[in-house]
């Protein structure tokens, strides 16, 4: 679940052009005297409708007019020459995503809590934030325009759920028709464009796994290498999604999952050249399996939808092993504090760190929090929240503690139940850092 910087929609009437929020002092911007508030609603004649388009439009020009509603109400049209690759100093606001139109057996959405803040219910279906962030859509209900857009300004790599090629069943899982559920000729249209497409399939045992699912790798690679990879991750059941046509996954579901998409991996690799179909860490996790080698993910094309992000892990940490080999922690000891991960991950990283403070002598302890707001099904570092962490205060040892920064939202510093850093540390009575391995490793290392 990704709540990412963006204002909703549905509390938003889109008005023309993009918004100016920041300029840059002493830049051209500023010297054409533009400021926060203002809009710019066309460049060279051509509507502006976000950032993108600015970006699209203004790229590679030396000589623009731009039209610009000011904050005034005023409408200004401004002539400008500037040197080549001459930046504007201008910041925008965000783009305001567009909603979809699924009802997906899966959808994240109807696992929330019913307190839950209104953004986390926000359903996002935008090409614009797939090229951006990475965030996957379905292009059901992609409009002519969108596709348009994404060929003329070449927003590429499209990420796309495709779930499965079988079109009843992808409508099934979509709560969508047929019609919209077949979308075979947008992604056409897209890759004979040179868009590149990742796919992503979120996998329903006894509904898009077995025959369907091999069938889903297979079609998808007759596209290699205009569909680039698949990531094939497990559905996640909070306690509030209690749909009964899903079943939860389990162990021994991962367990066959490896074993019949292992040999197609192999296959693959051999005449793509590439993995191509990659599993999610959570399924060699829930299996017990350890995951795969370096060579398995190549350069971690879905490493973002939590493919690939343990092994990565644990490269970073062999570097933060060779640099504390070269220089040990100063005051190793006085590094005594609890680090909060997932139920899932927290026997991959308590075999590190007691290696760690062996070695090293620091005094590092891993606490794997329980999940009681989403329920017990979720094992994921990412949906932790603060009442989790509140509920397992006893068990936190030493001076501080460290989370992933993943905890937080990308803008704000707060949780998925709308605690905030500010009252979490309040309320335990000690520092709390939300940290990536680069700031851990700088914790460690200075
Ligand atoms: S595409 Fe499906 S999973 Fe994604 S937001 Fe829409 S309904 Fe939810």
């Amino acid at each position: 679940m990704y709540e990412f910087a963006v204002t909703p929609a549905m509390t938003q009437l889109r008005r023309r052009g993009v918004e100016v929020v920041e300029v840059a002092p002493e830049s051209l911007a500023a010297e054409l005297e533009l400021e926060a508030g203002d809009r710019i609603i066309r460049v060279n004649g051509r509507a502006v409708r976000d950032y993108l388009d600015f970006r699209f439009q203004t790229g590679g020009e030396t000589e623009l007019i731009l039209n610009v509603i000011r904050k005034s109400g005023e409408e200004w049209e401004i002539e400008i020459e500037r040197d080549e690759g001459e930046d504007f100093g201008l910041s925008f606001e965000n783009i305001v995503p567009r909603q979809c139109a699924n009802e997906c057996l899966f959808c994240f959405c109807k696992g929330n809590p019913p307190d839950a803040r209104p953004a986390l219910s926000f359903r996002d279906e935008d090409v614009r934030l797939s090229f951006l962030y990475g965030n996957y859509t379905t292009l059901t209900s992609i409009t002519e325009d969108e596709m348009r857009r994404v060929i003329e300004q070449r927003l590429s790599p499209q990420y796309v759920s495709v779930h499965a090629t079988d079109v009843d069943v992808r409508a099934y899982l979509l709560g969508v028709d047929k019609k919209r559920a077949d979308i075979s000729a947008k992604m056409r249209r897209m890759m004979d464009a040179g868009i590149e497409i990742h796919a992503q399939i979120v996998l329903c045992p006894e509904i898009n796994d077995g025959e369907i699912l091999q069938r889903t790798i297979r079609d998808l690679a007759a596209e290699h290498p205009r569909v680039k990879s698949v990531a094939i991750v497990p559905l996640g059941l909070t306690r509030y999604n209690t749909d009964e046509r899903l079943t939860p996954v389990t162990p021994e579901f991962c367990e066959r999952v490896i074993s019949e998409v292992t040999p197609v991996q192999r296959e693959l690799k051999k005449c793509l050249g590439t993995t191509f179909a990659f599993l999610g860490d959570e399924i060699y996790l829930r299996a017990g399996r350890s995951v795969p080698s370096r060579r398995h993910y190549g350069d971690y094309p879905q490493i973002e939808d939590g493919v690939g992000m343990v092994r990565s892990f644990y490269e970073d940490f062999a570097r933060l092993w060779r640099r504390l080999e070269r220089n040990s922690p100063r005051d190793a000891h006085r590094l005594d504090g609890t680090i909060l991960t997932g139920r899932l991950f927290a026997p991959v990283l308590k075999d590190l760190i007691e290696r760690l403070n062996e070695r090293f002598g620091t005094c590092l302890h891993v606490l794997a929090v329980e999940s009681r707001y989403f329920g017990s099904e979720i094992v994921v570092a990412g949906l932790m929240t603060g009442s989790d962490i509140l509920a397992m205060r006893d068990r936190i040892k030493g001076d501080f503690i460290i989370m992933p920064a993943t905890v937080l939202k990308s803008d704000e510093a707060i949780m998925l139940d709308g605690m905030t850093l500010e009252s979490l540390r309040q309320q335990l009575n000690l520092p709390i850092h939300a940290l990536d391995f680069a700031a851990l490793t700088q914790m460690l290392t200075e």
